[in-house]
């Protein structure tokens, strides 16, 4: 542990004691009509609060039942004796629990009503109105979790696919800041080494240990950057895929999506914390959520205008991961299609020719033959059909032909690496990768000095940067900042 770690380990410590004081409670299960739903609280008063509002028909008391039992009984408004539900109620005694503190899970019958009113007697006896991810914060200031795993909970809860949730999972039971710890073991020895000679300048850095050194730079410089490969495509586990399906009007964009819809029923998730919450759909293919980009787009297409369908399209294809074109099989391709893929080079695309219903086998062409014969359109888009060549999927989207075959395609064009990745440590988090960017940079210019002979101070300013920025992703350098940003984006209750 180096000495600005300790120093962090204190402040921790003093904002425990000074904000961890209270107890906290919130509805831990979503708002609505349910079969159960439960008030949590966590705290040092939890036991006692519980105490007040809670009968049990064999006269128990939560304080003294033992750790992770539950015992059954009623809640109780003190003020008036009225009952107010009914409820089964979950002890769990600091430390072994998920914040490390005591906690007291309500389980009331699952109505807005009971809960409403259970969470307002427990404020009126002295707990607090968790904030959002209050309790994970909590879990992660006691040590309990790490800044890595504490965002993890919350990718588990939004996994889109059980990819995504394995993942997350993996994150969670604490994978990449096993390896983050090693890394900066590591470094931190590389730092101890320069800094013993900044202390004592009078003795001559030995060529062999400086040698060792700069190896071992070497090694972690090379872990870094075959972590900072994984974001490529971890980030579509976590954050989605997002795909534009473009072409112009009625070549059949909506009934792919349809289709697409049918087969992997789309998994809606609402976006908090916008003035107007974002509703996005996902695909499940083959466990890489996609997103599908300008939705409203392609269900409008067919009646709009030619020309604002394909700049609809145009504009789609600019911020997509992945672009799915579409053309219409049965007919000759027109300059809009010519349009379209033409701005398509140089993209991740798959080109999907559709209605191949209305064609027969034999005729089910290599468009760009086609396009050939014809003496129609670009040779620029031309060119594109040719490079594609082997990204052209024939479909019917109506009918469903070919739709397998073109999520395997999705799949392939854009998780390429999967296959030697997925065993391994992934990051998948905006977040990791700029700090893990940024600790690679500055250990690259490290080494670079000590090649060059620099001053040993500037190699250990570059060390030092190295070393922080890998902290913040396990949490042991972070500021307030950081910390409010990653658990404001958690739920109420979690
Ligand atoms: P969009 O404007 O590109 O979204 O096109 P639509 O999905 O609205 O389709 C335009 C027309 O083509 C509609 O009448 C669809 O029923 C029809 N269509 C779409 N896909 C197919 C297909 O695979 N086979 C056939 N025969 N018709 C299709």
């Amino acid at each position: 542990m180096t000495d600005r770690d300790i120093s962090i380990r204190i402040s921790k410590l003093y904002y425990i004691i000074m904000f961890l004081d209270d107890t906290i409670v919130a509805i831990s299960t979503p708002l609505g009509e349910g079969g159960i739903g439960i008030v949590r609280l966590s705290g040092k008063d939890a036991f006692k609060i519980a105490d007040r509002l809670f009968h049990s028909p064999k006269g128990k008391k939560i304080s003294e039942v033992h750790s992770h039992r539950i015992v059954y009984g009623f809640i109780k408004d003190p003020a008036t004796n009225d009952t107010i539900d009914e409820v089964l109620i979950s002890v769990m005694r600091s430390p072994n629990t998920y914040t490390r503190e005591d906690i007291v899970e309500i389980n009331c019958h699952g109505g807005m009503l009971p809960l409403r009113k259970v969470l307002e007697l427990v404020i009126k006896e002295g707990a607090r109105l968790a904030e959002p991810g209050e309790f994970t914060k909590r879990a992660f200031l006691n040590g309990r979790l790490d800044l890595s795993e504490a965002e993890a909970v919350i990718d588990l809860i939004r996994a889109k696919t059980a990819e995504s949730g394995r993942i997350a999972l993996e994150q969670l039971k604490g994978r990449l800041s096993g390896k983050i710890l090693k890394l900066r073991e590591a470094l931190t020895q590389i730092c101890t080494f320069v800094e013993a000679y900044i202390d004592f300048p009078e003795e001559d850095i030995e060529i062999s240990s400086k040698k060792e050194m700069m190896e071992s730079a070497g090694s972690i410089l090379a872990e870094l950057e075959s972590l900072l490969k994984t974001y490529e495509e971890g980030r579509f586990f976590r954050e989605g895929l997002g795909a534009a399906i473009v072409g112009r009007p009625n070549v059949g964009k909506s009934s792919l999506l349809n289709a697409l819809l049918q087969k992997d029923r789309a998994i809606v998730t609402n976006m908090p914390g916008t003035t107007r919450d974002i509703i996005e759909e996902y695909l499940n293919i083959n466990g890489l959520p996609l997103r599908i980009i300008d939705t409203a787009g392609i269900r409008e297409s067919h009646d709009m205008a030619e020309v604002e369908g394909v700049k609809r399209s145009l504009r789609a294809i600019e911020d997509a991961d992945l672009v799915i074109a579409v053309v219409d099989g049965s007919e000759p391709l027109k300059d809009e299609d010519f349009e379209v893929l033409g701005k398509i080079k140089g993209k991740n695309a798959i080109i999907a020719i559709n209605k191949s219903d209305l064609i027969s086998p034999e005729a089910r062409i290599h468009p760009s033959q086609r396009c050939g014969e014809r003496k129609r359109g670009s040779a620029e888009a031309n060119s594109v059909l040719n490079a594609y060549a082997a990204r052209l999927i024939n479909i019917s989207a109506t009918r469903g032909d070919g739709i397998e075959e073109l999520k395997g395609a999705i799949f392939n064009s854009s998780v390429k690496n999967w296959k030697e990745q997925k065993e391994g440590i992934i990051i998948t988090n905006l977040r990791h990768k700029i700090a893990i960017q940024a600790a690679y940079d500055s250990l690259g210019n490290a080494l670079k000095s000590m090649e060059t002979n620099q001053p040993i101070e500037i190699t250990a300013i570059d060390l030092r940067e190295a070393l922080d920025r890998l902290g913040e992703i396990v949490g042991a350098v972070t500021t307030d900042d950081i910390l409010n940003r990653i658990f404001s984006d958690f739920c109420i209750g979690k």
